[in-house]
């Protein structure tokens, strides 16, 4: 059998991470050959969990064609998030949480969906309907993808499922107090002051077309979100060089206080600023802001309202 690789998607989360290198590890047990590879480098929060668990990072990739023909997607499937020669590849297999939306294969596969809060959740019940045992670094790194995806069981996301499986995994990874280590694993992630601009605004972005409109959103944990805005200057002028080479109309920069579990929204563009405010009924300020309190999940609650306004 060939050699397959397994990755997330471009600019990976702790998820994108953790779920390549634990459905590789599941996919190895039962007969492939596999390697998880990584879109990117790991972010600080992720690099965190690494070294609290003892476990290398996943080798980057640019391109997969020149390497391997076939390829196991997790965390993503929306061509624009993946590798950017996923068109010369073949998907063999896929777990996501995501919307499905352009993806598109010639030939059939493995697909395992299911609306939790993390793929890190999806793997671990899929680890226990195969009995197959989890290695308990590999558990505190999935313990820390569901963390960091369900901003510590705190996003509207999250599922029974993902909070059964946090409970076994902290078990399995011998993690006595998962909220405690939680709390460190976010923070560890929020230090805002560490990052560069570049950082803030496309660290963790994503591209979306709705209704014909090009748009990045970015999203940024911080303990208090002046941290982010008191730089907001630099801010814009990053996201408005990273309009102009990439096409994008609108960035939206979600930055998200993770223990008030509340966000704000900067908008930076010239038009549809009106289907904006109509997304989440409310005007934007002179500062190009607007308050969205409540609001964490990027996927559940700033996507599929803007999907409505720019679609609906
Ligand atoms: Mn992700
Ligand atoms: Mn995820």
């Amino acid at each position: 059998m060939d050699k397959e690789l397994v990755f997330g998607h471009q600019k990976p989360d702790t998820d994108a991470i953790t779920a390549a290198m634990a459905f590789s590890y599941f996919q190895n047990q039962l007969g492939y050959e596999t390697e998880a590879v990584a879109l990117g480098e790991p972010n600080s929060e992720t690099q965190f969990a690494l070294k609290k668990f003892g476990m290398k990072a996943p080798r980057v990739i640019e391109t997969a064609a020149n390497e391997v023909s076939k390829v196991m997607l997790v965390d993503h499937n929306e061509p624009q998030q993946s590798v950017k020669d996923i068109d010369q590849l073949t998907v063999t297999h896929l777990v996501d949480h995501h919307r499905i939306a352009g993806f598109d294969t010639a030939q059939p596969l493995w697909a395992t969906l299911r609306p939790y809060g993390c793929v890190s959740t999806i793997l671990t019940e899929m680890f226990r309907e195969k009995h197959i045992e989890i290695p308990a670094d590999l558990a505190g790194m999935m313990l820390s993808a569901i963390i960091s995806d369900t901003l510590l069981l705190n996003s509207p996301t999250t599922t029974d499922h993902d909070r059964e499986a946090i409970e076994y995994l902290a078990k399995v990874a011998g993690v006595e107090d998962y909220n405690k280590y939680g709390v460190e694993l976010l923070k560890a992630g929020a230090d805002v002051d560490s990052k560069s601009d570049a950082d803030i605004v496309d660290g963790d972005a994503k591209t979306f077309e709705l209704g014909g409109v090009k748009m990045r959103i970015g999203q940024v944990n911080a303990v208090e979100l002046e941290d982010v805005f008191k730089r907001q200057d630099d801010l814009e002028k990053t996201m408005k060089s990273l309009m102009a080479d990439n096409g994008y109309e609108l960035f939206l920069l979600l930055a998200t206080n993770i223990l008030t579990s509340d966000s704000q929204l900067l908008v930076v563009g010239d038009s549809n600023l009106d289907k904006v405010e109509a997304a989440f009924g409310h005007k934007l300020g002179d500062n190009k802001r607007m308050d969205l309190p409540g609001v964490v999940s990027r996927k559940k609650q700033v996507v599929p309202p803007l999907t409505d306004a720019f679609e609906g």
